[in-house]
């Protein structure tokens, strides 16, 4: 389908639902909600369904209790997956990235669209507006908007949950993928009523004591830095997070510390969440973390930021990740 056929299909009032990926992030969580805004502007009945809960720094987006948790309301929101006429993913491109609501909208009669910048598409969708040089979801989501003749429709709020899309996923407009075309959105963005000092505020301001304190014991006694091989690694058991009542999102940004140290071109985070060991690597300049967390750990992402998982115990993991380390000898090395 193409961007014509879409706005043709738009034009009458649908019954949509957008979703985004497992463990929604910034960007998550601004493309879908910013979309979500556009398309109740357009006239639409449209619910955000999200397949898991997600960091209560993203709370104060506009939208937000509106949104669905498929854990929480499974059969309400099978009902709306169900009864959709259209199903936008944003922010995700493989149906394995939501979990069991994967299945229900593989199944649902639905036409799909999808909104995304990353790799290797599934291709489940009809219709897709995808671009993996794109900084952010929620970068596409404005484009998407802006080609279909909206520009008019993107609200306050639709530009606020955008501005947080782009503003998370770029690590604060500091990644290579923050263009000048990036700056000239944020600029539009904030002309549109979006407050950027104050979506500063409410994203990275919000530490708890413990949460700061969590930190400090990670850093002190969990990280270990192998200088000669430009790599850090943080280990994380599950006696830690119950110490430190650690909930979604207080872990989020803790591997960019290992990677922010001089020197340091690969940093990992690995974490006991019960079931799994979860993976998050960072990366500086050429180093694929997303082909090491495809290879080894059943995961995948952009090359400087990815992710995965093992069903290995801690130290096991952390052991299987050193293993693998000769193999990129000669790119850490450099
Ligand atoms: P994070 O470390 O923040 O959880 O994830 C960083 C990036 O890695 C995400 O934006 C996503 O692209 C990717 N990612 C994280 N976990 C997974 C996973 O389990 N599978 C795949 N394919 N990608 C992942
Ligand atoms: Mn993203």
């Amino acid at each position: 389908m193409t961007i014509e056929d879409i706005a043709s299909e738009l034009s009458a009032g649908k019954n949509i639902v957008i979703t985004t990926h497992h463990k929604p992030d910034g960007d998550a969580m601004g493309s879908s909600l910013g979309l979500y805004h556009f398309l109740c502007a357009l006239g639409h009945n449209v619910h955000v369904i999200t397949p898991t809960d997600y960091p209560y720094f993203l709370h104060w987006m506009p939208g937000h209790p509106e949104v669905i948790n498929f854990m929480e309301n499974e059969t309400k929101a099978a009902e709306l997956v169900a009864s959709a006429d259209w199903i936008f993913c944003t922010d995700f491109n493989n149906l394995t990235r939501i979990n069991e609501l994967g299945e229900l909208v593989r199944q649902s009669k639905a036409k799909k669209a999808m909104i995304d910048h990353h790799l290797e598409p599934e291709g489940f969708e009809d219709f897709r507006y995808w671009d993996t040089t794109s900084c952010a979801a929620a970068e596409l989501v404005y484009r998407f908007i802006v080609e279909l003749g909206h520009h008019d429709k993107i609200s306050k709020d639709a530009a606020t949950c955008l501005y947080t899309g782009i503003m998370t996923d770029t690590g604060s407009f500091r990644f290579a993928s923050t263009t000048a075309s990036v700056h000239r959105t944020i600029a539009d963005l904030i002309e549109l009523g979006a407050d950027n000092s104050r979506i500063h505020e409410l994203i990275y301001d919000t530490n708890s004591e413990n949460r700061l304190k969590f930190l400090g014991e990670v850093l002190s006694n969990r990280m270990v830095v192998l200088k000669e091989k430009h790599t850090a690694y943080i280990s994380i058991d599950a006696d830690l997070l119950k110490k430190y009542d650690i909930r979604t999102g207080d872990t989020e940004g803790v591997v960019n510390y290992a990677l922010s140290i001089h020197g340091v071109k690969l940093a990992v985070l690995v974490i006991d969440r019960g079931e799994l060991r979860k993976l998050s690597f960072r990366s500086k300049a050429e180093f694929p973390a997303n082909e090491v967390a495809k290879k080894y750990f059943s995961g995948g992402g952009h090359r400087n930021a990815a992710g995965g998982s093992s069903v290995l115990s801690l130290e096991d993991t952390v052991a299987k990740f050193l293993e693998v380390l000769p193999e990129y000898e000669y790119l850490l090395n450099e």
